[in-house]
């Protein structure tokens, strides 16, 4: 981790704080968002107002009825830096994941399905579907363990794949997806709908708690549902499996990894005895995980990216080294108060955090809502939705939501909590960061990433994970705002450029 300007160790830095009494009770950061403070900020008048081109390539590129422009974070100031990565330079760029050399048509992708495609305004494949979905198609179909990198696509390869598969002419489940949270199989049906619109007999359905009538048999040939809802339709005879020949783990390291949900995806596979194709896809595979993949998804093909690969170059990811525990909450506000972003993420560990920051927020006029696993079903329908249509500018969740979630305006990530694992939450949780973090800068899109640090655990934690990826982590000052603008400020401007901001 480095300091933009200074040679200043960070760990000195925190050292310093851990042994002295902390500052916060008079320091500006525990200062409320006053209108003086937004007033004297160019910060916040700078991302107020959007770019003012008219929207390109990507507008229409999600479902999630978000429209913004390639390049076009609300973070960036108006007409101020000229240099805009357009999605056709970054696609030209054979060292980016979007590099693509390929069209759609060539990839021999019937003519209904390319409609579709051509309807969410994908030009070209990126590089994960141009190089999956030869093999995805091929016949006899064979398994697939993928990796890309967040934001990258991932989602339209494998539905591809499944939309090709399918004998319309049945009205029988024949392709399965699975994905960890209500939220992303929902997405995932929608992703499915979109690109499938002008396939004539396509009948999607979703399989979460709440979704699918008592008794009532699925009808739909794609079935998209959280593993334990499927596996009570399959038990209660409501999900007839004879014609399941395909089915995707997406976010499969983590669906294999955790506890119940590895064993509830074996006991699907298990239940669907015409299985001829299983395909797996996430941003990480840990080692560990992958030799379980492997059986999961016998002899796959495998597409892998390297370690050094993993990290997504449009996201600046920064820290702030907060005074204590308590005066991580004034931070946050501060730093809300210092700009008009577009939507942005705040991840917490507990569920009591984001109700009490979502309390805290809405007291002090923030648009937000707070998602977690303590609420039901509609209720989490309507609060993502809110999310994504903008009504609500700020959600505050847990890591049920850390995966997947594509909303395409989300500039800015905050791990208000770093991400921990293990039995005492003693270790960082490297992929759960990447995922994270990974809300943000979606296809090609510039974002910014905040993780709040406080303690020498959490700064211990965060400094691993930035070892981890080998990411230089941008330090931001709280005793010092205008600093931290100014920081905030060149590395918004070298986002733009489309470079990796190195701090110096
Ligand atoms: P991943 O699963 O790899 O994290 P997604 O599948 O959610 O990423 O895709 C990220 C975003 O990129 C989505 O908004 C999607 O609509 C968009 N997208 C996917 N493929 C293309 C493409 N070929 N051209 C333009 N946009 C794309
Ligand atoms: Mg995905």
């Amino acid at each position: 981790m480095s300091t933009p300007g200074s040679d200043q160790k960070p760990s000195g830095s925190l050292a310093d704080r851990i042994s002295q009494p902390p500052k916060n009770a008079d320091a500006p950061a525990a200062a409320p968002a006053t209108d003086e403070t937004k007033a004297k900020t160019s910060w916040a008048d700078e991302v107020a107002s959007p770019p003012a081109e008219s929207p390109k390539d990507v507008d229409k590129a999600q479902v999630d009825g978000s429209t913004e422009h390639q390049g076009g974070s609300a973070l960036l100031p108006a007409g101020e830096y000229e240099v805009e990565v357009k999605l056709s330079d970054i696609q030209g760029d054979t060292s980016s994941p979007l590099y693509s050399i390929n069209s759609f048509e060539e990839l021999g992708i019937s003519e209904q399905i390319l409609k579709g495609i051509y309807s969410m305004n994908f030009k070209k494949p990126s590089k994960i579907q141009e190089k999956a979905l030869p093999l995805l198609l091929a016949n006899p179909p064979s398994n697939m363990i993928a990796q890309s990198q967040s934001g990258t696509g991932k989602t339209a390869a494998f539905v591809l794949t499944i939309l090709s598969r399918i004998d319309y002419s049945l009205k029988q489940p024949q392709a399965l997806v699975l994905a960890p949270s209500r939220e992303l199989a929902r997405q995932i049906e929608g992703v499915i709908r979109t690109i499938g619109q002008f396939v004539p007999d396509l009948v999607v359905q979703a399989a979460v708690p709440g979704s699918v009538e008592k008794g009532k048999r699925l009808e739909g040939q794609v079935v998209v549902g959280t593993p334990g809802t499927v596996m009570d339709l399959i038990k209660r005879r409501q999900f007839d499996v004879s014609k399941a020949s395909l089915l995707c783990l997406d976010e499969a390291d983590n669906m294999l990894d955790q506890q119940g949900l590895g064993d509830q995806c074996l006991r699907v596979k298990h239940l669907l005895p015409n299985l001829t194709q299983i395909l797996l896809f996430s941003a990480t595979f840990p080692e560990e995980v992958m030799q379980y993949a492997r059986k999961f998804s016998p002899k796959a093909n495998e597409i892998k990216l390297k370690h050094e690969e993993l990290t997504v170059a449009g996201i600046s990811q920064m820290f702030m080294d907060c005074p204590s525990e308590d005066g991580k909450y004034d931070i946050l506000v501060k730093l809300y108060g210092l700009m008009t972003i577009g939507s942005s993420i705040i991840f917490v560990k507990k569920r009591e955090t984001a109700s009490r920051i979502e309390k805290a927020m809405i007291a002090d006029g923030h648009q937000v809502a707070a998602l977690h696993g303590a609420f039901e079903g509609a209720e989490r329908d309507s609060i993502i939705d809110k999310f994504r249509s903008g009504e609500a500018k700020i959600l505050i969740t847990t890591n049920v939501l850390a995966r997947g979630i594509d909303v395409q305006s989300v500039s800015m990530v905050i791990n208000y909590d770093i991400p921990m694992k293990g039995r005492n939450e003693t270790e960082p949780d490297f992929e759960t960061y990447l995922h994270r973090i990974g809300r943000t800068g979606r296809f090609g899109r510039v974002g910014v990433s905040i993780s709040f640090v406080f303690d020498k655990k959490s700064f211990m934690a965060l400094k691993a994970i930035a070892e981890h990826y080998g990411i230089d982590l941008i330090k931001l000052n709280w005793e010092d705002w205008d600093e931290t603008e100014d920081i905030v400020q060149r590395v918004i401007k070298s986002s733009r450029a489309g470079t990796n901001f190195k701090g110096n």
